[in-house]
């Protein structure tokens, strides 16, 4: 039921096996089949079939061993007739007629397209795609469509933050950031979160938790750092949200995308220079800069463990241990508690690791999470 419990499996690697994982990259597209699948039923608002491929595609990922035959994934978890059609389908034709079906549906293409911008999702796709439109020109050529700040600077920086980042940006981020945050208080607390903390070598924005010793001083800390970072003027777009924490609002029952600490969407301008080796970029681009995608949040130190294990992911492992946690232990988990509903308390936690205890599991490693 759990399916990353030590005894269980060894078989969780910190890197998914891209030998492995080709069963279900269509070789023709280069795409996930399974992905393609969960995309096109969140595009039509279908959310349990949509979470069931990508559990599916997660169990398939993680497989030490390659699918040659449909029986083998016989006493596999999590994987319907759906998916197991799929499967078969791919082991006999290198294709699924399903997902190429999909592929060349030109809504599927649209509300791709327009949901890879920065600030948009399926909502606002499925809007302008109703309305008529099909490409990025045609959006910015229609003067009744209002842009949110956010959407105008994700069209303005399309090309680079849809641009993966490297390690090597990461890092190059990373000491830029803990920089800004010594020289305002020298003991705050900087962590790297999200998929390079999972030890990713690719990602689509880079994660940090930032946060004070000394609890209610984070959100002036966070407020601080952003200050720097426009005066060094490597502050291209600021998102920032204040806190909405309130002890009284928690547990949530339902998952929820967003948390209530104070946090901040960034886009940052990175110099190659800053950077070892040398900026991702495209062949013929010669210019000294891209800009990058940061996510910077500031959780109160008593709630550090909990934003830490929400903020490192990965979504689809968040997922699975709410869900252990409400099934197997009668306990709420989220991004700020862990909440007993059995003994009606909230369980304290300084670190990860006593999170795990309480949900009496035993510790993984982060890299271990890519689910
Ligand atoms: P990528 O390389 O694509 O960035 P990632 O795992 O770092 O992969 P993110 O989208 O950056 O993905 O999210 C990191 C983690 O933070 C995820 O587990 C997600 O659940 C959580 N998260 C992201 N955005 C929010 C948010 N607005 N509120 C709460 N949690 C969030
Ligand atoms: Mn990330
Ligand atoms: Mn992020």
């Amino acid at each position: 039921k759990y399916p990353y419990s030590h005894r269980a499996s060894t078989r969780w690697h910190c890197k998914p096996n891209r030998r492995l994982f080709s069963l279900t990259r269509l070789q023709h597209t280069k795409s996930d089949a399974f992905e393609v699948l969960a995309e096109s039923y969140e595009f039509n608002e279908i959310e349990g079939r949509c979470l069931a491929f990508r559990r599916a595609a997660s169990v398939l990922k993680s497989l030490p061993w390659a699918v040659q035959r449909l029986e083998a994934t016989q006493d596999l978890p999590c994987l319907g007739g759906h998916t197991k059609a799929v499967i078969q389908e791919i082991l006999q034709y290198g294709r699924s007629f399903e997902v190429e079906k999909i592929l060349s549906n030109e809504r599927y293409q649209t509300l791709k397209l327009f949901t890879s911008v920065f600030g948009v999702g399926v909502k606002t796709a499925e809007k302008w795609y109703r309305r008529g439109l099909r490409s990025f020109r045609d959006i910015l050529a229609e003067p009744s469509i209002h842009l949110t700040r956010m959407q105008q600077f994700g069209f303005l920086h399309y090309g680079d933050i849809s641009r993966a980042v490297s390690e090597a940006e990461a890092r190059a981020l990373g000491n830029i950031i803990d920089e800004a945050v010594r020289a305002i208080t020298p003991d705050a607390v900087l962590a790297l979160t999200g998929g390079f903390r999972r030890g990713k070598e690719f990602g689509h924005d880079v994660d940090y938790l930032l946060t004070t010793p000394e609890l209610g001083k984070e959100e002036a800390l966070l407020l601080s750092v952003i200050d720097r970072l426009k005066h060094q003027s490597i502050l291209l777009y600021c998102d920032y949200q204040a806190s909405t924490l309130d002890m009284d609002q928690l547990p949530c029952r339902r998952f929820e995308a967003m948390d209530h600490f104070a946090k901040c969407f960034l886009i940052l301008r990175l110099e190659a220079g800053q950077v070892e080796g040398d900026l991702q970029r495209v062949e013929g681009d010669s210019r000294s800069w891209r800009a990058v995608r940061v996510d910077l949040v500031s959780p109160p130190i008593d709630h550090y463990a909990f934003a830490l294990l929400g903020w490192s992911g990965s979504r689809q492992f968040e997922r699975d241990l709410r869900r252990f946690a409400r099934l197997e232990r009668k306990m709420l988990l989220d991004n700020h508690a862990l909440y007993d509903l059995t003994k009606k308390e909230f369980l304290e936690a300084k670190t990860e690791k006593d999170i795990f205890a309480h949900l009496g599991l035993e510790y993984i490693e982060p890299w271990q999470r890519n689910a």
